[in-house]
């Protein structure tokens, strides 16, 4: 199940610019031949994690002014009617103008959630429209500006809350167990055989790659200078890495390293010059490179809106995540500070349940090699592969003591499961009607597999599937 967005509003207010940054494309398709179809005004568009559909209700302010009133209202009515949730756009920095108010009267006598959004918001001139639309009565305003891409953390954030966190939930992981199913299907994997015990498949002898990524000023750049020392910096970009980026390679304890680095990070190491921030795209190449991605929060300050973003980045690529909190060495009541990141890291990242967190200080070089640690055991995990034999005994035991509940009546029924990929597992559970198999179950499965192989802090994969 999937969910659909309205955006509306008076003219102008960036409601095209908005619809275009979520659709991800340049213009808006503005096609007004009758009898388009109603399929064909509803787009798939993104926010970080978070996938539905926007329906596009582009062009038709260009209508006659006559009717101009008339044809709007409709517009908004019908957008509203399909909608599960309403993003209702005002332009901060023109503030609440009449025409806002008639749009959000109409808007107000919807049951369905709304989401204010106050565009146009980059600039401080906006403030004084942000208080106004206070009064349009439809909540608390998300600053944004759709035409720079800023506050769109903010945003998914409102929506989540909105619409509620199982419906948005519920919405994506069904998306990626489509894209487990039809994008990788099982080219290069191995499946496991039947009968075997364990896999280790595991090769030590092979290079981990690690990126570290983070807010500027976390102490990337510090931590490998840390790790590697000032003169291997000056290692070669290799073939076939990026012009713009690089990798840079050495042994920790033995073990062969292949650490990503960007151009900016070590020049911004080597000469404390200050360089513009890295792009978002920057930290996503970094985020495909490697096998093992290193978040690091600055310990004084950290879950900032900005690291759990770079954390669902991470996780949605399916990659290998671990914490490192540095600065630990400005920390006074590090107990206490242990305790609160802790229960954080828990309710903040469900989705990588256990995952590795360690304190280090960058500068001092403490707890370096507590961090190279916890990089191998969660790359160990990733790579995990459980015998289709041990999986479907314990799914045996499962269904006799908490089968899958009855939809409409009518049991559902799962046959098998079997791992079909590593780097992070992933498993398809072959069952009766996949898609009447309520989400809460698949969680409850998804939490029982990694409590009982270990797999603790890596995204894992579930796939439903009819059998044949
Ligand atoms: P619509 O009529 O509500 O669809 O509005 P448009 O998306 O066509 O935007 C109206 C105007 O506002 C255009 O000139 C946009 O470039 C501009 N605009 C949209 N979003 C922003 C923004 O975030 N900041 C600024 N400064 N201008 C924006
Ligand atoms: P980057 O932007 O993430 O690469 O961050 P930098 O490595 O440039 O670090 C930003 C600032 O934090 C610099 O002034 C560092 O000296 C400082 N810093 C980095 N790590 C530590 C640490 O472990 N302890 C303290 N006290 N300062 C640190």
């Amino acid at each position: 199940m999937s969910f659909t967005v309205a955006i509306i509003g008076r003219p102008n207010v960036g409601k095209s610019t908005l619809f275009n940054r979520l659709v991800g494309r340049k213009l808006a398709l503005v096609d007004d031949t009758p009898g388009v179809t109603r399929d064909r005004r509803v787009h798939p568009a993104r926010l970080y994690d978070l996938e539905f559909d926007v329906i596009d209700t582009a062009g038709f302010e260009d209508a006659d002014a006559a009717s101009l009133a008339g044809r709007m209202r409709a517009q908004t009515e019908t957008a509203m009617d399909e909608a599960d949730l309403i993003l209702f756009v005002v332009d901060a920095r023109a503030g609440v103008v009449p025409d806002d108010r008639t749009f959000s009267d109409i808007a107000r006598r919807t049951s369905k959630p709304i989401v204010l959004v106050a565009n146009k918001a980059e600039s401080r001139s906006s403030q004084g429209g942000m208080l106004e639309a206070w009064e349009l009565g439809l909540g608390e305003p998300i600053p944004i500006s759709a035409e720079h891409g800023e506050g769109m953390v903010d945003l998914r954030e409102a929506i989540v809350e909105a619409l509620g966190a199982e419906r948005v939930f519920a919405a994506e992981e069904e998306d990626e167990a489509v894209s487990l199913a039809v994008a990788e299907p099982l080219v290069g994997e191995d499946i496991a055989d039947p009968d075997s015990e364990v896999i280790p498949e595991y090769d030590a002898t092979k290079p981990l790659r690690i990126a570290m990524v983070g807010r500027p000023n976390a102490g990337k750049s510090t931590l490998i200078n840390a790790f590697l020392g000032e003169e291997r910096l000056l290692t070669g970009p290799e073939a076939g890495i990026t012009r713009d980026s690089i990798s840079v390679d050495w042994d920790w304890r033995g073990r062969r390293i292949k650490l990503f680095d960007t151009a900016g990070m070590r020049r911004k190491s080597r000469v404390q010059e200050k360089l513009e921030k890295l792009s978002v795209a920057d930290g996503l190449r970094a985020i495909r490179f490697a096998e093992v991605v290193v978040i690091v929060l600055d310990a004084t300050i950290p879950f900032e809106k900005q690291d759990l973003q770079i954390a669902d980045l991470i996780i949605r690529e399916g990659r290998a995540p671990v914490i490192a909190f540095n600065k630990w060495d400005l920390i006074d009541n590090r107990q206490e500070l242990l305790a609160e990141l802790r229960e954080k890291t828990q309710r903040l990242l469900p989705q990588v349940r256990g995952i590795q967190a360690v304190t280090i200080s960058a500068e001092t070089g403490k707890g370096l090699d507590k961090l190279m640690e916890a990089i191998e055991k969660t790359h160990r995990v990733w790579n995990r592969r459980v015998s289709t034999g041990k999986l479907n005994r314990w799914l045996e035991g499962v269904l006799t003591h908490h089968p899958p509940p009855a939809v409409a009546g009518r049991r559902l029924k799962i046959k098998y499961i079997t791992q079909v990929k590593t780097r992070p597992p992933g498993f398809v559970l072959s069952c009766s009607r996949p898609d009447a198999m309520p989400q809460s179950y698949i969680r409850y499965l998804t939490n029982g597999l990694r409590d009982t192989f270990e797999m603790p802090g890596v995204p894992i994969r579930m796939a439903l599937r009819a059998p044949d």
